[in-house]
């Protein structure tokens, strides 16, 4: 039972659209900031005509219409952020559309998100599970686009008019945001912060979900940069893109960082009863086929590049096997 009714109100001129649930394949926070004329977005949810008419309706409850879009800030190019903007972009001329440089290639050709999500690396190590279609498509040939489409929460492609890195600052209303590169869940992914107003607007990297990571967006060794560098601000609210606000910054980014030391610890253990391949190891982690093919693969390849960098496990390239360094 949903007990808010959006939209939620953060600050006066700050308000939040939250979607029923948290977890995929339901839309990311939407972000509303409010001045005399005109409004402007943080990210704006899945292409779901559920998600599309929930943020209509709460910009109708707030006097605006999508015309009154002045900017778009995307934190990162996957369809439950902005999946949306092609509806959007139908109806509003907005001044810019905003996001990190590195998420451009995929904000500009969907398809390329294959790359970004590892999947030639799930389906190099497939003969790690079953080897057959698995649930959502998932297998040999493997396609993400369909994929996001069969969950309802399709992507789109959009030309950004302006891109950003870390040290950026974007000014949205009243509010001067310091731009945060924070990869590790994408390549591009961006946190805003504003150390005058105390507040994160952190996208995917903190929150109810420990969102999944991969190689080619950064991994666990960036996700934990991330989160470091999120650590060191001083700041009241974290506004994540999935749950609810967070009050305590500091026990929410140390949960988020335990819980991904976490699998190195729990890697490093399973190591200790004798070297293991990839196959077995990612049996020991992720319960079904479907979910060790993604994101389990990522993930798994993640933590063994972190530890492998860290010189605390090798693989043998004869037998593929990975033991632990003494
Ligand atoms: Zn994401
Ligand atoms: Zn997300």
């Amino acid at each position: 039972m949903n007990k808010y009714k959006n939209p939620i109100s953060i600050f006066h001129d700050l308000k939040m659209i939250k979607p029923p649930s948290p977890y995929w394949p339901e839309s990311a926070n939407v972000y509303v900031f409010e001045d005399e004329d005109g409004i402007s977005l943080f990210d704006v949810g899945c292409g779901s005509m559920a998600s599309a008419d929930r943020l209509f309706s709460a910009l109708k409850i707030l006097g605006w219409k999508s015309k009154s879009i002045k900017k778009i800030i995307l934190s990162h190019a996957h369809p439950d952020h902005m999946g949306a903007i092609e509806i959007l972009l139908s109806e509003a001329s907005p001044e810019s559309v905003i996001l990190h440089e590195r998420e451009l290639p995929y904000a500009l050709d969907p398809e390329r998100l294959v790359f970004s999500f590892d999947i030639p690396l799930c389906e190099k190590r497939l003969t790690a599970v079953s080897g057959q279609d698995l649930e959502g498509g998932k297998g040999p040939d493997f396609d993400l686009s369909a994929f996001f489409r069969a969950y309802g929460c399709s992507m789109c492609h959009v030309e950004p008019d302006k891109t950003v890195t870390e040290g950026d600052s974007i000014q949205v209303s009243d509010y001067h945001f310091e731009v945060f590169h924070t990869p590790g869940h994408s390549p591009g992914h961006i946190s805003l912060y504003d150390p005058h107003k105390r507040i994160l607007l952190a996208g995917d990297i903190l929150g109810d979900v420990v969102a999944w990571y991969t190689p080619s967006s950064g991994g666990a060794a960036g996700y934990l940069g991330s989160l470091e560098k999120t650590d060191t601000l001083d700041m009241d609210l974290i506004l994540p893109s999935h749950g609810d606000i967070i009050t305590d910054s500091k026990k929410a980014v140390q949960k988020t960082m335990d819980k991904i030391l976490e699998k190195d610890r729990a890697i490093m253990e399973a190591l200790q009863t004798g070297p293991k391949t990839f196959e077995e190891l990612i049996k020991i982690f992720f319960d079904t086929p479907s979910i060790q093919f993604f994101p389990g693969t990522p993930i798994l390849e993640s933590h063994l590049q972190k530890l492998k960098s860290e010189g605390k496990i090798k693989e043998n390239t004869h037998t593929s096997k990975i033991y632990c360094m003494r």
